[in-house]
């Protein structure tokens, strides 16, 4: 049985796709104006080990990754080079499916712009409207928070928590906890005609429009960074149990903790930011899969690049136990190949798959028997090119 630890309920629950022939999967993507730092990475790394780990028990995936290029940093971007958002946003979308590339990633079968899903983040804006579940103020429009049945139970946050939180402020608004959904009373240098006025979709309808207009009602997995647990995905909840009306639209809810720096998480404000690209270039991308999925994918990584190159001498025990297999596997080292698959099923649980794979290999080169076939298919769930 395989269980994901899903937000929503803080257990590790059993994991079934809704449909029974795919998992569908969406993953918060990339703002387009930039590259894919290791924080990032370590994103679509987890949810790659997680797909590879589905396939193998037989259930295919389906990942579907939004891009997200209506947005003001963006729009910074193209202004100071003097260029359109949109060949922006491409250079950036074409640097991310790069680094896919890089990282071995072969799970994202969809890859979406936002921008092409305007018309229907209009549509379910008017639906939100029309039924009375969001107002316009001063030109933006809101969705109605007190409205919302169970609102903040995502992030597991009451009511006087909610209103700590200062966000999408705009003089009109009803209450403070209420989630813009088009913004037009701000200046941006691109802006969308609509029924609502010239402005833009705000950022999370943008994703809520497009996860329902690829996978409908509902689909398996929301999956992303811890930090988008609150407003992002609270407020995509929100929106897609009133668009969807079901009670229980994304079936698990799974988040990936940070990487930080010297205790700061890694972000391009704060200057300590490490580029995928140039890890899989300097150490390659097995060593960095072996990095980091020696740590859950739960738990904060505190990088340090010593240790990622620290995980050379299992690389090494790897290509050396690959250069030792055999036709058959003994039975001390098939019950390890079972505890593998056990291990990734009990929530991914990787650090443990990472030292049973270990432990394979150090019995291996000792002389035990190893299919090669047992073999490549751990370095396939894995991702390792050995
Ligand atoms: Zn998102």
């Amino acid at each position: 049985m395989i269980c994901i630890f899903n937000s929503i309920s803080l257990r590790k629950d059993s994991f079934k796709p809704l449909d029974e022939n795919t998992a569908r999967i969406f993953i918060c993507g990339p703002t387009l104006y930039d590259f894919t730092h290791l924080g990032h990475a370590r994103i679509f790394l987890t949810y790659d080990l997680m797909c590879r780990h589905l396939n193998q028990r037989g259930i295919p995936t389906d990942v579907l990754v939004n891009m997200t290029d209506i947005n003001q940093n963006v729009f910074n971007k193209a202004a100071l080079e003097g260029r359109d958002y949109r060949e922006v946003a491409h250079f950036y979308a074409n640097a991310f499916a790069d680094d896919l590339s890089l990282l071995n990633i072969r799970s994202v079968s969809r890859l979406a712009y936002v921008s092409d899903f305007l018309e229907s983040i209009k549509e379910h804006i008017l639906k939100l409207l029309d039924d009375d579940f969001a107002y316009y103020a001063n030109g933006n429009v809101y969705l109605d928070s007190s409205k919302l049945e169970s609102y903040g139970n995502l992030s597991r946050q009451s009511q006087d928590q909610l209103l700590d939180h200062r966000l999408d402020i705009g003089p009109h608004k009803k209450n403070q906890t209420d989630i813009m959904l088009w913004n037009c009373s701000e200046e941006f240098d691109f802006t969308w005609d609509s029924k609502f006025g010239q402005g833009i979709p705000w950022w999370h309808i943008q994703d809520t429009a497009v996860a329902f207009e690829n996978f409908g009602i509902n689909y398996d997995i929301h999956g992303g960074a811890r930090e988008l647990l609150y407003p992002h995905h609270e407020a995509h909840l929100a929106q897609y149990k009133l668009l969807s009306k079901s009670n229980n639209p994304v079936g698990t809810w799974m988040h990936v903790g940070l990487v930080t720096v010297c205790g700061e998480k890694m972000s391009k404000s704060l200057g300590n930011v490490v580029w995928s690209k140039d890890l899989v270039r300097k150490h390659g991308q097995n060593l960095l899969r072996l990095y980091l999925f020696s740590s859950h994918y739960r738990s904060d990584i505190a990088y340090e690049e010593k240790v990622l190159v620290g995980m050379k001498s299992l690389l090494q025990k790897a290509e050396l136990a690959s250069l030792q297999t055999s036709g058959r596997t003994d039975n001390a080292l098939s019950k390890l190949v079972e505890e593998f698959s056990a291990a990734l099923d009990d929530d991914l649980d990787s650090p443990r798959a990472i030292s049973v794979f270990e432990k394979i290999c150090s019995m291996t080169i000792s002389g035990s028997n190893l299919d090669a076939r047992d073999f490549k298919r751990i370095c396939d769930v894995l991702g390792l090119e050995i």
